[in-house]
């Protein structure tokens, strides 16, 4: 390859927001490790390129979400919902909700965001023609704890398979977000485990990924991820770095602002998206 072709490469995966430095250094390790293999085509440096990337996605790693009833033992299983306002949370609440009574589960959810009223209401549209209860603030400001708490003594009580907590993302002020997630997370514990974290990421804000994910799994621990607006030109590789630093997950990706617009991660798919190759 000329070296103009590397440059386009390593140009291709800045676009896709893998990130100025690992672009550099995944460009760097296969120009070194070609010295070694000799000459090869394009074409089979292509692929080799795609077979780096899967393996820095670790293709292996379990991107099941934990809520069949084995798993809960008997209790509902809690999905918390955290991530920056805007990334598209409650939207993906409404979407895992739909999944879940799809599957013929009984499902609630709670508006732990109490300074958005429009937040509740958002989460009520979802709920409606599912028949999912919300369980919400009287008043707007409430304490999001006592909401997250009320809603999973309902849904251990009614005997409700999966209960979604849907948070509130300002981070303008990461101590006090960190401390109420924290809270939400102790409150709802005190009823039964909590068995999915998810953080949302927006596959829009570019390289801010690694740095989002960093603060949320300080602040409430996170099990997976959902990378949201893939649907549009951003192709969501700041995920790459989350990965392989923070070993969380991705999970789902969002495709679109409708219900169906929700499905698995696919390690290779995902690659082939930001090399330009769907
Ligand atoms: P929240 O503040 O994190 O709860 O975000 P919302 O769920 O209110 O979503 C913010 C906006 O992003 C809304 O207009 C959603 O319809 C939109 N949105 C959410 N997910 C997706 C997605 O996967 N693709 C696209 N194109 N838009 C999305």
């Amino acid at each position: 390859m000329s070296d103009e072709e590397w440059e386009s490469l390593e140009d291709t995966l800045i676009m896709a927001d893998v990130g100025v430095e690992a672009s550099a250094h995944i460009v760097d390790e296969l120009r070194t490790s070609l010295r070694v293999k000799g000459k090869l085509s394009p074409e089979e440096i292509r692929s080799l390129i795609r077979e780096n990337l899967i393996e820095a996605l670790h293709p292996d790693m379990d991107r099941t979400l934990h809520i069949t009833t084995e798993e809960t033992e008997g209790n509902s299983a809690v999905i918390i919902m955290v991530g920056v306002n805007g990334t598209g949370k409650t939207t993906t609440a409404g979407k895992i909700a739909r999944l879940i009574t799809a599957e013929e589960k009984s499902v609630v959810l709670a508006a732990a965001d109490t300074f958005r009223a429009a937040a509740a209401d958002q989460l009520e549209t979802w709920a409606k023609p599912i028949g999912a209860a919300v369980i919400r603030s009287e008043k707007e400001g409430g304490d999001p704890a006592s909401v997250a708490f009320d809603a999973a003594r309902y849904a251990h009580d009614g005997h409700v398979d999966v209960l979604i907590v849907d948070t509130a993302g300002r981070l303008q002020n990461k101590k006090n977000l960190m401390d109420e997630l924290g809270k939400i997370r102790r409150v709802v514990e005190k009823t039964m485990p909590v068995k999915e974290v998810l953080l949302v990421l927006d596959a829009t804000i570019g390289q801010n990924g690694l740095e989002q994910a960093k603060v949320f799994s300080e602040a409430i621990g996170l099990t997976g991820i959902v990378l949201t607006k893939l649907d549009g030109s951003a192709k969501g590789g700041s995920v790459i770095a989350v990965q392989d630093t923070l070993h969380i997950p991705v999970k789902l990706v969002g495709l679109g602002e409708g219900p169906d617009d929700l499905a698995p991660f696919r390690v290779e798919d995902f690659v082939d998206g930001i090399l330009g190759e769907e």
